[in-house]
């Protein structure tokens, strides 16, 4: 029980990282690396689709946060907070 589980672990890689430098990709929407210029492989962008869908889960977060506070805003009135 001497072990104690650390969540912020400095040995854990970032998930995404550049393949020459090792530095993490701050916009894995770019082809190449803002560092060192490397070119990102595909596998490591950020798709079109896949950025839409981050994007869209944001909307879908932050629209549900207004739907939440408008709610506590004024719990009676929530039969109209199906109209989209
Ligand atoms: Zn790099």
């Amino acid at each position: 029980m001497s072990k104690e589980p650390c969540a912020a672990d400095s040995n854990t890689p970032p998930a995404f990282g550049c393949p020459s430098c090792g530095r993490p990709l701050y916009d894995r929407r770019r082809p190449d690396c803002g560092y060192c210029g490397a070119e990102i492989p595909e596998a490591l962008r950020l798709t079109e689709a896949q950025d839409a869908a981050i994007e869209d889960e944001r909307l879908q977060k932050g629209r549900d946060m207004e739907r939440f506070t408008r709610m506590l805003d004024s719990c009676c009135d929530h039969a109209k907070g199906h109209g989209l």
